[in-house]
């Protein structure tokens, strides 16, 4: 079971430790009070206040009543804003077109999470738009989808850096994602998805902090804060290996997913790649 306010303090709080120089504190009783409430006001977003005011926007109306939850789209805006002046990793800060924050639907039951933008992403401030992207965007139709109906982030909100003159993109290092992943953290405890799917093995090292191969990670469930994930291939390995049973692989990941989320699936459907 997600705990969406729970998930929201969290997330706060990790921003808190990584801007000042002092450990954010919450106490015992309003996090157990928190693991009952279901939505939370705009103001626990703020996370440059302090946990005492973290600890007031959940309170209580006087009347007793909750404060009534602003929609996932205002939610996310601050955090967009955030990112787009971010200036944590200071190489990246200055070698981006842009950042990229996320795309899709707020209220997506379905979540993708891709590594970090390429050329083509930082060109256009849009995750999975290059050719990765594309096929992306085909594995989505394949399962129903458009690109519309689901949200779509990554780790890193800039494109790593590389020598310039040089061609392609690199992997994002293990400190730029960690300086990154609290981003990443609140957009899901906003989105709230109902299923995660992390794209690639440095996907998963960003939001798990787990390192290990495909062969091991994917095709199986496993869970990030109580959310379902599962763990498929990166489209950008089946870019460069188009055997029919890697396809199939990634495929079979999908339809998990399609079943977790109780999507109908045709027949058709379940013999693609076979
Ligand atoms: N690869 C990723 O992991 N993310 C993108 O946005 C594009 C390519």
């Amino acid at each position: 079971m997600t705990k969406p306010a729970l998930d929201l303090v969290v997330a706060a709080l990790e921003t808190i430790r990584e801007k000042s120089d002092r450990a954010p504190r919450a106490s015992k009783a309003v996090l157990a009070r928190l693991q009952t409430v279901d939505s939370v006001a705009v103001s626990m977003l703020e996370t440059s206040a302090p946990p005492t005011r973290l600890r007031s926007a959940t309170a209580p109306h006087a009347e007793g009543r909750l404060q009534p939850p602003s929609n996932k789209t205002d939610l996310l805006e601050p955090i967009r804003e955030r990112v787009r002046a971010c200036t944590k990793c200071a190489h990246l800060a200055c070698s981006r077109t842009q950042t990229v924050f996320g795309v899709g639907n707020p209220d997506a039951d379905l979540m993708f999470i891709g590594e970090a933008p390429g050329v083509d992403e930082d060109q256009q401030g849009e995750p999975f738009v290059g050719r990765a992207g594309q096929l992306l965007t085909r594995i989505l139709k394949a399962m129903n989808f458009a690109r519309e109906d689901v949200y779509i982030a990554n780790i890193l909100k800039c494109r790593p850096d590389t020598p310039p003159g040089s061609f392609g993109n690199r992997p994002p290092t293990p400190t730029e994602m960690q300086t990154c992943r609290p981003y990443l953290v609140e957009q899901i405890a906003i989105i709230q998805p109902s299923v995660l799917v992390a794209l690639g093995a440095v996907a998963v090292e960003g939001l798990l902090g787990v390192r290990g191969t495909m062969r091991e990670l994917r095709g199986r469930w496993h869970t990030y804060n109580g959310i379902p994930l599962m763990i498929t291939y990166h489209p950008a390995y089946l870019l460069r290996n188009q055997a029919p049973s890697e396809k199939r692989k990634v495929w079979e990941d999908m339809l998990q997913v399609l079943e977790c989320l109780k999507q109908p699936i045709t027949k058709r459907q379940r013999n693609y790649f076979l």
